[in-house]
């Protein structure tokens, strides 16, 4: 049985990763629109990665004996600027995301729910990869700057985003 506490904080975290995919398919909507089109399939695969991670979690609930509870999914922000400023806001919202990851963990080490807390392993490691990726591009989009140049070829090696 899974704790009540750590139950109820692995569905807000279902929800929270639904939320990731949703903003970054917003994101990828607007890259669409301003014609990088490899931008809009790197947020594509992040969107889809956001939904795997929803049914990781979706799917332990289950596992253990849990019972899911689908929360309502906010609206994303739908109005975005250059891509430098949103890679940032990629990068600010993946902390958040680790920070959430990370008090469930610890709520999970008080109610001494070790499988929970090995679960959430995945996550944390995930999340180190989550804020290196963003970084990487945050800092090319930087070296970029107001070169388009740069901005199409970066766009062309967004594209071959594999999965
Ligand atoms: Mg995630």
């Amino acid at each position: 049985m899974i704790p009540q506490s750590v139950l109820k904080a692995l569905n807000q975290q279902i929800q929270k990763e639904h939320f990731s995919a949703y903003y970054y398919l917003s994101m990828s909507a607007h890259f669409q629109s301003a014609n990088l089109a490899g931008f809009a399939h790197w947020m594509r695969k992040q969107y889809e990665e956001e939904t795997s991670h929803a049914m990781k979690i979706f799917d332990f609930i289950v596992e253990r004996g849990g019972r899911v509870h689908l929360e309502a999914i906010e609206k994303p922000e739908g109005e975005f600027k250059s891509p430098l400023d949103i890679m940032q806001l990629v990068l600010e919202h993946e902390k958040k995301v680790t920070a959430s990851i990370n008090a469930v963990y610890e709520l999970a080490v008080k109610e001494k729910d070790y499988p929970t807390q090995i679960m959430l392993e995945w996550f944390i490691k995930e999340q180190v990869e989550e804020e290196r990726s963003a970084e990487d591009t945050l800092n090319m989009l930087r070296m970029i700057g107001d070169a388009p140049a740069g901005l199409l070829m970066l766009d062309r090696q967004l594209a071959s985003r594999g999965s």
